[in-house]
């Protein structure tokens, strides 16, 4: 899955992520669904295997439940902080035959529409390899910054949702473009022409690798500008409401934002990237601001990496407090989500007990959600 981060990633990072938005995670979900086992060296340099490979008779990973508890996924998304993961088993899948990719223009109301054309596909089990709802400012901005070719054709239309579809037979597609086809239709949404040309962003997302550079694009969005963001799962029926909130938190911050709009000649933007349905009734929402970075003109600009900052952390509470699980979590971030007490005290209590026993001079990612080991808090 991804990386949207950049033109490479490695297997153990996205793993320690639960790396999950692009190719495929409506369908397949996070890649960490996908570990059969792992061989971790920990902090004490000890070597474990996990599942199948508990078992010192195990020639070949098989299986990652059984011989105890789940272990594998104790090191799952764990942003690097228990043990460094050397030896990998994941299952993979061929690439089914047949596959079918459509976009649509959304008619009004278009993020409570697509929450329902999203839990729709869900609640009628129809396996979609990817759906994707663009909100209309990435669009707009696209079409300016000549993001994505084919949204030339998009220029007096805006908000659009896609799905991408594979099968083993004809058969098998044409049963779940049907079943695909009447929900997102009966939301009175209109579909587009079959041809990248024709706006088909579906089409460039499976046939031409978009799916792995759809997130480069929209990070380089627009050369000079930092992105302020971050990556979160919320449940479908949530994101039209957070949409709004993120609204109503630019206005509240127009002061700062202000600021920064006097030094640079332009105004921070808030909103969201792409909404990517995920496993089960989960999406992922990438928000945040658009900003710029601190050396700006020439010039270092202390005050805006300084407003970035706050800014950064006020959307983030505000996330947190919409219930919104991060799985990405860097230095910041998880301080953030501890500082703030956004953790449940016996989930953040156990995590410490753990990583002091197994990393007892806290030599892993050090300060990470506050572990700083000897004794500093
Ligand atoms: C701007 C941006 C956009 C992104 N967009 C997407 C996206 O669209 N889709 C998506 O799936 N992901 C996205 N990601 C997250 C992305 O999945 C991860 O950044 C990337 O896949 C992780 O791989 P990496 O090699 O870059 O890991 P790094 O960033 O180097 O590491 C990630 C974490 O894992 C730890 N780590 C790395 N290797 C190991 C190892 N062998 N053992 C133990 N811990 C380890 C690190 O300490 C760190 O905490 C995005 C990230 C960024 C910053």
């Amino acid at each position: 899955m991804g990386p949207g981060s950049g033109l490479t990633s490695s297997v153990g990072g996205g793993l320690s992520h639960h790396s999950v938005g692009g190719g495929g995670c409506a369908k397949y979900g996070p890649c960490t669904n996908q570990l059969v086992s792992l061989e971790v060296v920990l902090p004490t340099g000890e070597i474990i295997e996990t599942g199948s490979q508990a078992n010192k008779y195990s020639k070949l990973p098989f299986n990652r439940f059984g011989n105890g508890p789940d272990l594998a996924g104790f090191f799952c998304g764990d942003n690097g902080i228990f043990g460094v993961k050397t030896k990998v088993s994941l299952q993979v899948f061929p690439k089914p035959e047949f596959a079918e990719y459509k976009t649509f223009l959304m008619p009004c109301k278009p993020a409570e529409t697509a929450a329902q054309i999203m839990t729709e596909i869900r609640q009628n089990g129809i396996d979609v390899y990817d759906t994707m709802y663009f909100m209309d400012l990435i669009v707009s901005i696209g079409i300016q910054y000549g993001m994505f070719p084919m949204w030339e054709h998009l220029k007096r239309k805006r908000v659009v949702i896609f799905y991408t579809v594979e099968a083993n037979s004809e058969t098998e597609l044409k049963a779940k473009v049907t079943q695909l086809d009447k929900i997102i239709l009966g939301k009175k949404a209109e579909e587009f022409g079959p041809e990248i040309s024709d706006g088909n962003i579906a089409k460039w997302h499976y046939e031409e690798q978009g799916h792995w550079l759809i997130a480069h694009n929209l990070w380089g969005l627009i050369p000079g500008f930092d992105p302020v963001d971050a990556e979160c799962h919320v449940p479908i029926n949530a994101y039209p409401k957070i949409m709004k909130d993120l609204d109503q938190w630019d206005i509240e911050h127009s002061e700062d934002m202000q600021k920064i709009l006097e030094i640079t000649g332009m105004r921070p933007i808030t909103g969201t990237g792409p909404i990517i349905l995920t496993e089960g009734s989960n999406i992922e929402l990438t928000c945040g601001f658009t900003s710029f970075p601190s050396y700006y003109n020439g010039e270092k600009h202390e005050n805006i990496k300084e407003i970035n900052l706050k800014l950064w952390k006020s959307l983030l509470e505000r996330l947190i407090k919409h219930g919104a699980m991060f799985y990405m979590f860097g230095d910041i971030l998880s301080r953030h989500m501890v500082n703030i007490q956004g953790y449940q005290k016996g989930y953040y209590e156990l995590m410490k007990k753990i990583k002091d026993t197994i990393d007892p001079k806290h030599i892993l990612s050090r300060g990470k959600y506050n572990f700083w080991g000897n004794g500093r808090k």
